[in-house]
């Protein structure tokens, strides 16, 4: 039995017929920018992160770089994010003009080391931004009380974290604003592009609302360089529907993790381990092995989709050899980057195609010696 990474067709297949409805409905209703299906979609992804504002664009990577722009981040300052996520964290970073500093995480949950971020800050820090990657909550407390205690922005990159909690939080209503993207096979997801900027922040809101539309408020006067990001009417209509049905995605996928957990998987592998008060929402499921290639080859072979998010530290990038980063500078991310495998998580995936994936793997890594 073959197993995919992830399966998003699988997942909308109960209501296929009303998310068919749906796109007639806008398709008939000749408004395609903006209008009432986005205004009620921000609205309610408002009201379920628990923010005050909610601004929709066109992508995830979109909407890192208009928030950073927001909180006042551009040429000459410097931005502390962990080089372990996709790349889009750093890159919108670069090109705002200000530059990427990377700091390194945590053993247990991938999310960035505060006491790592305490010491990268310089005087030319003006934010930081954590990415609660997989699925899971950076600390955001010691975070938050270092940011206020050295005056710097916080934007949560929570592209993989739509529905997470910490301490009964939702990711996303800790910064000054926090960043989505619903790329089709994000936990919560639209069927092409799109992105949103979330902020309890009067004034980021109001100049998000502007950048994202020209740097114009009404097309007339036009008050900043901004960009043409746009969340359209049918994409929002699609995640009206969805957003009902996210945390049922979620709770299953929690379960698909215990079901990993309670067959004996750790024996061979690092399991990914929660942090204190975290509810994550596995979006992807990321285990550890110095085996890596034999357990991809294991998995290969046996139609399993396991694959390696992320190989590369972006500290080690070459876009970014210019910065004088060198091997060891993150010794728990470049550990981290040579052995982590994702293996197959999603919202409708079954316990038998769980214990596929598990067979597989002992068929290509060696018990581990002393846990
Ligand atoms: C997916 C993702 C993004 C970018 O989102 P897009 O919608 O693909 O532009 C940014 N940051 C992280 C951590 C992501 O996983």
């Amino acid at each position: 039995m073959a197993v995919p990474l992830m399966d998003p067709t699988a997942q909308i297949a109960p209501y296929m017929t009303e998310l068919e409805e749906i796109a007639s409905e806008v398709l008939r209703s000749g408004r395609f920018i903006f209008g009432p299906q986005v205004e009620a979609f921000e609205a309610e992804a408002a009201a379920y992160v628990g923010v005050k504002h909610a601004i929709g664009v066109a992508n995830g990577t979109d909407a890192l770089t208009i928030a950073l722009r927001c909180l006042g981040v551009g040429p000459g300052d410097e931005v502390i994010c962990p080089a372990y996520t996709f790349f889009a964290t750093p890159e919108t970073i670069s090109s705002t003009g200000a530059t990427p500093v990377f700091a390194d995480v945590d053993p247990h949950t991938s999310c960035l080391d505060v006491d790592d971020v305490r010491a990268r800050i310089t005087g030319r820090t003006r934010a930081i931004v954590p990415v609660h990657l997989f699925g899971q909550i950076a600390d955001m407390t010691p975070i938050m009380e270092l940011a206020r205690e050295r005056g710097l922005a916080v934007l949560e990159d929570a592209a993989q974290a739509w529905g997470a909690q910490q301490d009964g939080v939702k990711a996303g209503a800790f910064g000054d604003a926090a960043t989505f993207s619903f790329f089709p096979t994000k936990n919560l997801p639209c069927f092409g592009d799109g992105g949103m900027i979330v902020t309890n922040r009067d004034d980021v809101a109001e100049l998000a609302r502007m950048l994202r539309f020209h740097g114009s408020k009404d097309k007339k006067l036009f008050t900043h360089v901004g960009y043409n990001s746009r969340l359209d009417a049918l994409q929002a209509a699609f995640l009206r529907r969805n957003l009902p049905e996210v945390d049922g995605w979620n709770a299953h996928r929690r379960q698909v993790a215990s079901w990993y957990e309670e067959s004996g998987l750790g024996d061979v592998v690092e399991l990914p381990l929660v942090g204190t008060g975290n509810t994550p929402i596995w979006h992807l499921y990321v285990v550890h092995t110095v085996h890596r290639d034999q357990l991809l080859a294991a998995c290969a072979e046996r139609g399993v989709g396991a694959t390696v998010y992320y190989g590369e530290p972006h500290h080690l990038q070459p876009v970014y050899a210019d910065l004088g980063n060198a091997p060891g500078d993150l010794p728990v991310t470049e550990r981290l980057c040579s052995t982590g495998v994702a293996l197959p998580m999603f919202a409708t995936m079954t316990r038998e195609q769980v214990e596929e994936v598990v067979a597989a793997v002992r068929a290509g890594v060696p018990a581990r010696v002393g846990g």
